[in-house]
């Protein structure tokens, strides 16, 4: 990319590495061919950009990556090209293979999470096989949607690669990622029926909703798409009565199921939550009896005073530490982030609280049964 053509890109695009939630992310191409309607890309104003290019080499990346200042080798959860491209994409896939090489070769076990729509051919996965160091996960995004209009990309091809990738799998792990699951849209008894049906294709099974945000939205109605949902709140859209209908069906899955992406990706590892997840209590009831073993061995309410300390040097203000959270002040999301994964407890902004039993997930759908449970 030309340095004119950077200069046009929103400023988050030109911030190579960003913090996210489940992990330091790496994004040094931007752009996609793939038109699925509801990509984040609206919300940087970069969905007309179908060509990938790349901001920087492999080698600066990854020398920024060991540099930054939230990086710790053997800790910190890596994403690569989570926001902006699709990394398995022919234009694309070089330079994440030559960035996943770049990694191991540091010799550092950290976790590497590549999400993919695209195509896994067996090729690829000796590549992937070829790693000694980095924990690395491959989740296909498969969300069953049948409507062209909102998702142009068929799933039969998500399908096809989580399949080769599950059965090559021997050193890296492969995440059946199911999502957005969206009422109306790819929620039918079939739908889910094919879910089923793949999640034994898959070491672990994540589903999880859509995040519907305004300029999404915006695109919609311009483009006279149908709405997906009224509101767009920030957190993903999950109803309650749709979850119980997948969990009704949980024993007829070929892998466990999780709610989050975390909690799926150290499953498949086996290590504890890199999240903390475990002080959501709620979220466990649907998680093998091993993995809780383990989340509940490493899940350790961290001691007040040091916590302060570090959220104080972070530039925010610890309020206090409950069983379920450091609750701070005045911490951008990436710095939480970046406690909760040193922490491995939750690190919430207390403006923003957890409601118990909605799973971090937006209020819509969601009725006070479970709450009144409590
Ligand atoms: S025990 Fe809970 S926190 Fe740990 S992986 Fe399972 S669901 Fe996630």
């Amino acid at each position: 990319m030309t340095p004119e053509e950077q200069a046009q890109l929103d400023p988050k695009l030109q911030r190579v590495i960003d913090y996210r939630k489940s992990g330091l992310s790496l994004n040094w191409i931007v752009g996609c061919p793939l038109d699925c309607t509801y990509c984040v890309r609206h919300t940087f104003g970069n969905y007309e950009m179908k060509v990938p290019k790349r901001l920087m080499d492999e080698e600066t990346a990854v020398r920024m990556l060991l540099r930054n200042k939230h990086f710790r080798p053997f800790v910190t959860p890596i994403q690569l090209l989570n926001r902006a491209t699709d990394p398995m994409l022919p234009i694309v896939k070089p330079h994440t293979l030559n960035m996943l090489r770049l990694l191991d070769e540091q010799g550092i076990n950290n976790h590497v999470l590549v999400i993919t729509r695209w195509r896994i051919d067996p090729e690829d996965c000796e590549i992937f096989n070829s790693f000694n160091n980095i924990r690395l996960t491959i989740l296909v995004t498969h969300s069953g949607i049948d409507d062209n209009r909102i998702e142009p990309v068929k799933s039969s091809i998500a399908a096809a690669s989580l399949r080769t990738a599950y059965e090559h799998a021997e050193k890296y792990r492969t995440i059946l990622y199911w999502r957005p699951i969206v009422p109306g849209l790819n929620d039918s008894d079939e739908h889910l029926e094919r879910a089923r049906e793949l999640s034994h294709h898959a070491h672990a099974t994540v589903f999880t909703g859509l995040f519907f945000k305004d300029e999404i939205r915006e695109y919609y109605q311009a483009n006279g798409l149908p709405e997906l949902y009224e509101d767009g709140p920030s957190r993903k859209i999950f109803p309650e009565l749709l979850e119980q209908r997948i969990l009704a069906n949980r024993a007829g899955f070929g892998s466990p199921l999780f709610r989050k992406t975390s909690c799926g990706v150290t499953y498949a590892h086996g290590v504890a939550d890199y999240n903390g997840h475990y002080g959501v209590r709620e979220l466990c009831d649907i998680c093998p009896v091993a993995q809780i073993q383990r989340c509940a061995d490493d899940w350790q309410r961290p001691d007040e005073s040091t916590i302060a300390a570090w959220v104080g040097r972070l530039g925010g203000e610890m309020v206090t530490v409950t069983d379920r959270a450091v609750l701070v002040k005045g911490l951008p999301e990436g710095r939480r982030n970046f406690l909760q994964h040193n922490l491995h407890y939750q690190v919430n902004d207390i403006r923003r609280p957890h409601h118990i039993g909605r799973h971090g997930r937006a209020d819509i759908g969601w009725t006070d049964t479970q709450e009144a449970m409590r």
